[in-house]
């Protein structure tokens, strides 16, 4: 995939925006009367979001050295990691290319998550099926509470009668499965 809304171009922005949010420490008065009285002012750093960059950046470059072992130097900064692990892997078969695909458009939708924004993520679930072969239905809902895709169908649930639960990871791989089977025949 290429172009201004590829997985890897919309994973970087959030993560941009992301960083600019948590990590960007706030802009201060600078007068120096004010600058001298904060020498012990807080760090206003969020460093568990710090803790959850660099988890995401780490997943994504093993990933790649793992498909690609021979890929070169992964770039310093995180945002640049989505188009590196998309141009080395741009040779190998199209369903490893798929599970590229859905690792980065996981993180994307965890970004936007961890920022605040759970849009993209009910907007994704909205359009999958249940993955469940004997359900299939189109209920599937976003749980803000446990960070899982629950079932509607109250028919659909698990052996002790909860809502079946998948993970976002494997809503993920379907949705880049839906989405290169219908490029495929578009072409
Ligand atoms: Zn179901």
């Amino acid at each position: 995939m290429g172009g201004d809304d590829s997985y890897s171009t919309t994973a970087a922005r959030r993560l941009r925006t992301l960083r600019a949010e948590h990590l960007t420490p706030a802009t201060r008065p600078s007068s120096s009367t004010r600058r001298a009285t904060q020498v012990h002012a807080p760090v206003p750093i969020d460093l568990d979001a710090l803790d959850y960059i660099e988890a995401s950046a780490h997943e994504i470059v093993a990933h790649t050295y793992t498909a690609v072992p021979t890929a070169g130097p992964a770039p310093r900064t995180p945002e640049a990691l989505y188009a590196w692990a998309e141009e080395v892997t741009a040779h190998l078969p199209a369903e490893k290319q798929q599970i590229r695909d859905a690792l980065t458009l996981r993180q994307s939708l965890e970004h936007a998550l961890h920022a605040g924004d759970t849009a993209p993520v009910t907007a994704m679930v909205r359009y999958e099926s249940c993955p469940n072969p004997t359900c299939r239905c189109w209920g599937l809902m976003w749980s803000r509470a446990d960070w899982v895709v629950l079932c509607a169908n109250r028919r659909c649930h698990d052996t002790v009668g909860l809502p079946t639960r998948w993970s976002l990871q494997e809503i993920c791989e379907r949705h880049v499965a839906r989405v290169a089977a219908l490029q495929r025949t578009a072409t």
